[in-house]
Order: C-alpha cells, then structure tokens, then sequence
C-alpha cells in the first residue's frame, strides 16, 4: 500500500506566512501553528464548520470538547466578559475572584480553566457542555495568528486522536501532512506537554481534570485552598475530559512501564507474549548508552534507549517526553517500555506527576 502524499508546507512564521495562515483561518480552514505546550492544529472557534473540520482531520470523536485560545491582549477576566465568551452572572464572587487571580499569574501561559460558557461559543466546541475551556497561549507565533483573526482558536494537538502529540514541525508533518495546507514552524516546545487544565465551578471551587507543568502546589499556593481530584467531586467522567481518556498520547508499537527501575531490576520483566526482537528503553535519567547495556543484559535482548534529563531534570524531562517517545516508535525497536517515574516524585512534584499521568495513558489499554 503506499502511503498518501505529504501536501503541507512548512512555513516559516514570518509576518508573510502568517497572514497566510491567517486567511485560510479566515476562510474556515485548518492550519497547524505552534504553541509553548504542544503544536495544535487551529480553526476558527466562532465558527461551526472550522471546528468540524478540525474534528474530520483529527479523527477525533465530537465528544471530546475543544479549548478555545485567545490572543493575550483580549485574555483578562473583563475582556473575557466583555466579549461574552463568559457570563457574570454565572460567578459567585468567590469564583470571580479566583479566576482572575489564576489569569493574572499564569496568562498567557499552559494553564486552562474550564468556566461556565456563553451562547457565543459553538457547541462543538464544547461537545454540547455547560462549560467552556479557555487558555491564552504564549507562544509568539500562536499569538500573533490569532491577534490577526480576531478573538480565538480552537487548537487541539495537531495529531491523528490517541496518538503522540507534535512537540515540532516535522511531528506534525508526520501526523497530519496528507491533510492540511500549511503548518507553521515555531521551532520545538518549550513545555512539550499539554496544557493544565483547571475546572473552576460556579462556586469557585478548584477541580484538576489535567495535570500539567503549572502544579497542584502552585494553584493551591495562590487560591490558599485545596484543588480537588474530579473523583472526589463525582465530576469529569470520560465525557468531560477525554484528555484523560484511558489510551491516549500512544506510540504505535506495544508500550508498557516497567515495574521498577533498571537500577533496581533483579529479574527480567515479564513483557507478556510479545517476544520482540528489539526493545526500545525509555528512560528518566543517567545516560542512554548505559542503560541500554544494563537492560540489554537483563532480557538478553538488544536495547536503544532514549533519556528524558540525564541530570533528573523534571522540566528537561517534559519537553522531551513526547519527543523521545516518538522517536523509539520511529527506531527498530519492536517493544517500548518506560521506566516508571518514582512514586515519591509524583507525590513531591507536579510535573513528575504530570509526566507519570501521560505515561500511563500511553501504556494504557487500546480501544
Ligand atoms: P487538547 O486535546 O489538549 O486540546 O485538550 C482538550 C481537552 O480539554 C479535552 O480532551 C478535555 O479533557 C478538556 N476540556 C475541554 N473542554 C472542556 C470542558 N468544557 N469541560 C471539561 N474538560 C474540557
Ligand atoms: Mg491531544
């Protein structure tokens, strides 16, 4: 069978290309822009016809609502109200407040919060919810393509449903080249993982449905109050979250965690039926070459192994999460497996926990 062709241009993102982008947004079309987070694939988010397409190229089910990105300079909590993507009289005090403390120290930026919608924003954008999802990116190239459209995007990760997100260009021409025009080259992520995502309730009450590299610990530090978990509020089944869906962020090839690390292995894994002939290592720290010798002697297998931070970096190891996952998925390893990340560093950390999150998904069982 022979693969469809490739049809998308890499742009740079000079003031030319992004008014090219920007007229294709105009016309209801799809373009693939970065963020700090990861690339998305924007649409129109006022306009119903560019949120379907968004939905066709992606593959991805209409139940899984969209976030709507806003430009920077229309992303206080007035100019949310003032261009009605929210209403005040769906806040109580306490809620206004909060919100507005979480836009002024983390916008623009990766954090989401999920508010009570308006009539203005299209059902498909939020699945047919009460509530809407909004972010304002920081990327500079995200920021100036939506400024030119007006008030926002929707732009969820440019990648085929359930797959690994594009943390590059050339990730999103992997994942999508056959089906879009165009896609804007703001270099690689900085943050290379999805955004946060934080439900603020009519009552002003804090539920983390994502987490991400803005923490628990830090949104508790500032609201001086305990996030809540969706399971302990009886919110966000799949169907209000599908970001934490049970498979999600999957490479193509048989993926499972280890159940310790190398350096504590004694005996080899049991990597169920799968008799693979290579195995590819996806590792926390230390040094790739290593650990693909010591895990190699362990199976008795060959082994490449890819490093999130040789130092333990935890930010390091976000930005390159996505990244090194693909890369093992392109390699001539036959299985993956990953390291767990260590249980006191999901306690301890938020980014480790958010890390362990997508881990999981990755791992997790295939529909
Ligand atoms: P992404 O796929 O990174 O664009 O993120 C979209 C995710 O945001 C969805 O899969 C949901 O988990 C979450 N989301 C978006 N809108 C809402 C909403 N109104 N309520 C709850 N979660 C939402
Ligand atoms: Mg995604």
């Amino acid at each position: 069978m022979t693969k469809p062709a490739k049809r998308a241009q890499i742009l740079e993102p000079t003031e030319a290309n992004i008014q090219v982008a920007a007229r294709i947004l105009k016309q209801g079309g799809v373009v693939a822009m970065p963020t700090e987070t990861v690339y998305g694939l924007a649409g129109n988010a006022f306009e119903a016809s560019a949120l379907s397409k968004i939905f066709l190229t992606k593959e991805r089910p209409t139940f899984d609502p969209l976030i709507v990105h806003i430009a920077p300079e229309k992303a206080t909590l007035a100019d949310l109200m003032r261009e009605q993507l929210i209403y005040p009289h769906d806040l109580s005090d306490s809620a206004i407040k909060r919100i507005d403390a979480l836009i002024r120290k983390f916008w623009p930026g990766p954090l989401t919060l999920v508010l009570p919608k308006s009539d203005l924003v299209p059902d498909l954008a939020t699945s047919g919810m009460e509530t809407v999802a909004i972010r304002a990116p920081k990327h500079p190239v995200a920021r100036a393509l939506i400024r030119e459209l007006g008030l926002g995007v929707c732009a969820p990760s440019a990648n085929r449903f359930g797959r690994i997100s594009p943390t590059s260009a050339a990730d999103v021409l992997e994942e999508l080249g056959d089906r879009i025009d165009v896609i804007l080259d703001g270099g690689p992520c900085e943050i290379g993982l999805e955004s946060t995502i934080l439900r603020i309730t009519e009552d002003g009450e804090p539920i983390l449905l994502r987490p991400g590299v803005v923490t628990r610990g830090e949104i508790e530090e500032l609201l001086k109050t305990k996030v809540l978990d969706p399971r302990e509020t009886g919110e966000g089944g799949p169907q209000i979250a599908p970001g934490r869906l049970a498979s999600h962020y999957a490479p193509t090839k048989p993926f499972v965690i280890l159940p310790n690390s190398i350096a504590q292995m004694m005996t080899p894994p049991a990597l169920g039926a799968a008799k693979p002939k290579k195995v590819g290592l996806l590792a926390l720290s230390g040094k790739s070459a290593e650990w693909a010798e010591t895990l190699s002697e362990i199976l008795e297998l060959p082994v490449v192994a890819e490093i999130l931070s040789e130092k333990g970096d935890w930010e390091e190891s976000a930005r390159n999460l996505f990244r090194a996952l693909r890369r093992l998925d392109a390699s001539d390893a036959d299985f993956l497996v990953a390291e767990p990340v260590p249980p006191a560093a999901i306690e301890s950390n938020g980014i480790a926990y958010a890390i362990a999150d997508r881990l999981k998904r990755a791992a997790g069982p295939r529909g």
